[in-house]
């Protein structure tokens, strides 16, 4: 069991909220899943789950947009949402009231993004991108040990790319963007282009194909601007495993040699899975909570 220090993380998102509790070193000892019902009902089930566990700070990723700026007042609200109830929201202060524990809240990639970097396969790495690919596309960045907030919170997975000229499909996913990733690259873009599930796709070729040409399009992107030292892709599309070497290989074409660098060289250690099985975004959480990021790498 779980007798020294007890940290709780929450992953919060639009349809369900993952709670755990673990210690510094990386344990989850307890999980429990509550579906995103309206605040009234949801908060107080969370506050007593993390009551009954006497955990000592608590760490949340939040899905976005939400306020990740301590000097702003839109810092741990929820701020756009369809969701009822949780529009502007501010889930910070109510776990903090509620739980009386120092609280630390980010994004859910960038909690996901921390993770891999003190667990899983960016460890020891202070540049790193987690993408996750799912029901939509969203970044983690992590520069210089700190995670990237800035005006609002980087969201990397809506950057516009280039529409394929051999893309079948001319619709998009994203309400907002004609050819954004989300858009385009999405596992709900990928089931409506060709009119199946990604999972019962794996057998066509051109899905991932195209697939890894608007992902390798968006990675490009983030090694010019961010200059990661790694980049950690994951979610339910990327269990198509198949995806990356495809990826790794367009990614070296389409930088061409302008960046030569050992990591680019060394492309199958630089686009890589996550190593945490799964757990990255929930062991992130957990050691937001209590202490700086920079502390922990001290350890
Ligand atoms: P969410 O983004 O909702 O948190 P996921 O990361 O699992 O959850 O993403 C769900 C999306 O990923 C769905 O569009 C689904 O079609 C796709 N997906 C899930 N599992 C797989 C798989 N094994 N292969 C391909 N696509 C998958
Ligand atoms: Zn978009």
């Amino acid at each position: 069991m779980c007798a020294e220090t007890l940290l709780g993380g929450i992953e919060f998102g639009g349809t369900k909220i993952v709670l755990a509790t673990g210690t510094p070193d990386g344990k989850i000892c307890e999980r429990e899943i509550f579906p995103t019902t309206a605040p009234e009902s949801v908060l107080p089930k969370i506050v007593d789950w993390f009551k009954a566990r006497s955990i000592q700070a608590l760490g949340v990723g939040a899905f976005g947009p939400t306020g990740v700026n301590p000097d702003l007042p839109s810092y741990g609200k929820i701020l756009s949402t369809p969701k009822q109830g949780w529009r502007n929201f501010n889930l910070l202060q109510a776990l903090k009231d509620g739980l009386n524990v120092p609280v630390g809240y980010d994004t859910d990639v960038n909690v996901a993004c921390l993770g891999e970097a003190v667990f899983g396969a960016a460890r020891g790495l202070d540049n790193v991108v987690y993408l996750t690919v799912g029901t939509g596309i969203g970044a983690g960045v992590l520069l210089e040990g700190k995670l990237q907030h800035g005006m609002l919170h980087p969201e990397a997975g809506h950057i516009l790319v280039e529409r394929e000229v051999n893309d079948p499909w001319q619709q998009t996913k994203c309400p907002y963007h004609q050819n954004c990733l989300e858009g385009l690259a999405s596992g709900p873009a990928i089931q409506e282009r060709w009119g199946l599930p990604a999972v019962e796709l794996t057998e066509k070729d051109e899905v991932w194909e195209l697939e890894a040409a608007y992902l390798a399009k968006a990675l490009s992107t983030y090694v010019m601007c961010y200059s990661p030292q790694r980049i950690i892709l994951g979610g339910g599309v990327m269990e198509q495993k198949q995806l990356f070497p495809l990826i790794q290989q367009k990614l070296v074409a389409y930088l061409n040699d302008y960046i030569n660098t050992p990591e680019i060289e060394d492309i199958q250690n630089y686009v890589v899975p996550g190593g945490c099985e799964g757990n990255q975004g929930i062991l992130g959480a957990l050691v937001l909570g209590p202490v700086s990021y920079t502390h922990l790498r001290a350890h």
